[in-house]
């Protein structure tokens, strides 16, 4: 057996298994040695049937039968019931307000479920337990491992794998032992330096791999995975940290504006500008003044004013001569992911240089366009020019400020002198995109991204590593807070009053569900939740029939959601009913209000992020988050929603709540799991930073590990977030 061999060619799999190994990314021996265990059960904590008593939370292992779905009697709260049975006896179930509970189980199904123990006229039954798992074991090795023979267990818990649709977690967990027990792990080379472990106190690879797969003790499960989850953020800084280096190496224009100009471009503004935005600008212009190229992530919440900063700093590039008369020799180009906000810059760039006389152009797979020009209309001041004159203008300097979609990166687009480049929503572009419209031979611009995602700082050190991070934490004064309601079953109709009101004033809502449609095999959870599918056509056939209705989501082609948002944007749909794709960063001030449907489902940063929608116009907005699950912890993240005021604060929060195995939702920043585990520990990321910063000073290429430079160029691959 080798690593890099197929696991196909290593089990005897059917084809239903194969394609779940596919789906959860495991192609090769090494890549099933890497799938970690989401948790491990305790054996001691473990009771059997028999030995339970009324008040006990336990955890139990059996075989689900006799499952039923039924409304309660009076109150009819639609419920679920089955019998649990193990070894030693059966104990009735009872899930209260969770009919969903019938689909996600099934007669037959072995289950880990822990919970309470209640006792009721008939006796002992288990209210409300949490399905922890699924196919975890089969009862008769249940029964031998936590029977007679629990004492004498070998291992300290069984590790818990995550399932999916024809792969069990049981089916896992034998296959990684197969692999164990050729012993393969002990001929692994170590790729951590030595005195890196030991500094930490990490064990060494061949046994982290054992250990993280079947500890014998606790502090084996946690020694194992502090050593991934270290390993993992300590390769992404490296990357990080190599290619600053190298975008360091290159020149750039150093802007030598005169400070006067700059002031009274701000002074111009039709407000005042917040401190952030003061500072996040001058921080900026002193890096830009160098020659070695800036490369700044500037983070600030939606309607923190980014635009505003991105302008003066376009400005100051403008205004700078490099040999002392020639203007608009120097530029900028601005790169947006869609071309509706595309648009929205140029237009709100208008606003902020129409007094200038600086051209500004637009170029967008439909087509380009040049400000100011001779034949403007009040309504248009700009007019479209064909792409061939717009590259050339571009090409020999006459227009200084570009915007545009990731059209503004195609080779036909040359600049006569980039000297600044700013990338919007950053994070939806892909690295090698954002590579390109920096990095020519020798030569970058100024670097400055910006993202209104907000990210716990853990996290943007980890994967900003090659960033210096600004923050727009400051609002600007005077905004309406949005009004943020948890909306009760019984007050939906309400809602829909309210929403009924503002549409008849001529305002827009957008009503958010988890899913796209149903059903989705793999995500069993989502059963209970709405799809914007199912969602659109009941409010369009039950609830607001005279309203104009679109949807949007992650599976309709590009094309498709630009023209609904476009259509959203013009006022040609009333309600745009969305998964939480929902264009980051898209203005539409006349959308006042936002539904939230299965609200717990969703990070508490990307609810702050989907409330942020609403709240540029100037009429009072709302936010209406409707949970699926009236349990504390999820009422209790809402809340925290109802009063934080910023998203920074937020992710924060959302982080910390989050326990492991939750922390899912990050496949998006490249990042696993485990990785996830790491970034709640500040201290862990800054060890991680000093080490990667220490051993690349003296070995830029890593030409001492070549091991680990092997691997770090595999991470900078799958963090290329595309
Ligand atoms: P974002 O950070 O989401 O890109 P924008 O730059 O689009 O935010 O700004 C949102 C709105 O706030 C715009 O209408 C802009 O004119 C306004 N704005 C920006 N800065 C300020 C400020 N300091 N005071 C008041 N309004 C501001
Ligand atoms: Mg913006």
């Amino acid at each position: 057996m080798q690593l890099s061999d197929d696991v196909t060619k290593q089990f005897r799999l059917t084809a239903e298994q194969k394609s779940a190994l596919e789906r959860l990314g495991i192609k090769t021996i090494r890549d099933m040695l890497y799938y970690f265990p989401l948790r491990y059960t305790n054996i001691s904590e473990i009771k059997l049937i028999r030995d339970l008593s009324a008040g006990d939370t336990v955890t139990l292992y059996g075989r689900i039968s006799k499952l039923k779905m039924r409304k309660a009697f009076k109150s009819k709260i639609p419920m679920s019931e089955a019998t649990l049975e193990d070894s030693s006896g059966t104990i009735p179930i009872i899930w209260f307000n969770q009919a969903y509970m019938a689909k996600m189980v099934h007669d037959g199904d072995n289950v880990e479920l822990s919970g309470k123990v209640s006792e009721g006229k008939h006796g002992l039954f288990l209210s409300n337990p949490e399905l922890k798992a699924k196919n975890v074991l089969p009862v008769d090795s249940h029964n031998s491992l936590f029977g007679s023979d629990k004492e004498s267990a070998q291992v300290y818990g069984f590790p818990i794998y995550r399932e999916t649709k024809g792969i069990t977690s049981r089916f896992i967990y034998h296959s990684i032992s197969k692999i164990i027990s050729t012993g393969i792990v002990q001929q692994i080379p170590e790729y951590i330096p030595d005195d890196i472990l030991k500094k930490y106190n990490l064990p060494k690879l061949s046994t982290a791999l054992v250990w993280i797969h079947s500890p014998q003790k606790e502090n084996d499960a946690q020694a194992a995975r502090k050593r991934f989850s270290f390993e993992e953020v300590f390769f992404i800084q490296l990357a990080r940290k190599i290619d600053r280096e190298n975008y360091e190496k290159n020149k750039s224009y150093p802007v030598t504006y005169n400070p006067k100009d700059v002031e009274d471009f701000v002074g111009r503004f039709p407000f005042k500008q917040t401190g952030a935005q003061e500072r996040a600008i001058q921080t900026s212009l002193e890096d830009m003044a160098k020659q070695t190229p800036m490369a700044r992530l500037l983070e600030g919440d939606v309607g923190s004013g980014k635009t505003a900063v991105a302008a003066t700093l376009s400005y100051a590039v403008i205004k700078t001569r490099p040999d002392g008369k020639t203007f608009g020799n120097l530029q900028v180009g601005y790169m947006a992911p869609t071309e509706i906000l595309a648009t929205q810059l140029f237009e709100n760039f208008i606003q902020y240089f129409k007094h200038t006389g600086i051209s500004i152009g637009l170029i967008t797979g439909s087509g380009c366009r040049k400000f100011p020009t001779k034949v403007a209309s009040a309504k248009e001041p700009w007019t479209t020019i064909s792409r061939a004159q717009l590259l050339k203008w571009v090409a020999n300097g006459e227009i200084p400020i570009l915007i545009g979609t990731h059209a503004i990166i195609s080779t036909s687009v040359v600049f006569k002198h980039l000297s600044l480049a700013i990338i919007d929503e950053q994070h939806r572009f892909g690295t090698m995109q954002r590579k390109k419209l920096v990095t020519k031979e020798g030569f970058a611009p100024h670097l400055l991204s910006m993202t209104a995602t907000p990210i716990p700082r853990t996290l943007a050190l980890t994967i900003y590593g090659d960033l210096d991070l600004t923050l727009l934490d400051e609002m600007p004064a005077g905004r309406k807070p949005i009004i943020t309601e948890i909306i009760l079953p019984e007050k939906r109709d309400e809602v829909y009053a309210h929403i009924r009101e503002a549409l008849k004033e001529g305002r827009q809502a957008y009503i958010i569900c988890p899913r796209i449609d149903e059903p989705d095999p793999d995500k069993e959870m989502a059963l209970q939740t709405r799809s914007v599918v199912a969602e659109a056509k009941h409010l369009k056939s039950d609830i607001f029939p005279e309203y104009e209705i679109g949807i949007l989501h992650s599976k309709m082609s590009k094309e498709k959601k630009e023209e609904v948002m476009n259509d959203f944007s013009k006022h040609h749909l009333h309600i745009l009913v969305a998964t939480s794709v929902v264009e980051v960063g898209v203005n539409v001030p006349n959308a006042t209000i936002i539904i939230i449907e299965g609200a717990d489902r969703f990070g508490l940063a990307q609810l702050h992020q989907l409330r942020g929608r609403v709240i540029r116009g100037n009429h009072q907005a709302y936010c209406y988050l409707f949970p699926n699950s009236s349990g504390e912890t999820a009422l209790k993240r809402l809340t925290a929603l109802k009063k934080a005021a910023s998203g920074f604060e937020l992710s924060e929060l959302d982080l910390a709540l989050r326990g492991a195995g939750e922390l899912g939702g990050t496949k998006q920043w490249g990042i696993t799991d485990i990785g996830m585990e790491a970034i709640k520990n500040i201290k862990m990321v800054e060890a991680a930073r000093n080490e990667a910063q220490k051993l690349l000073s003296g070995d830029m290429e890593l030409k001492i590990h070549p091991h680990l430079r092997e691997l770090v160029e595999i991470k900078k691959l799958e963090t290329h977030f595309e």
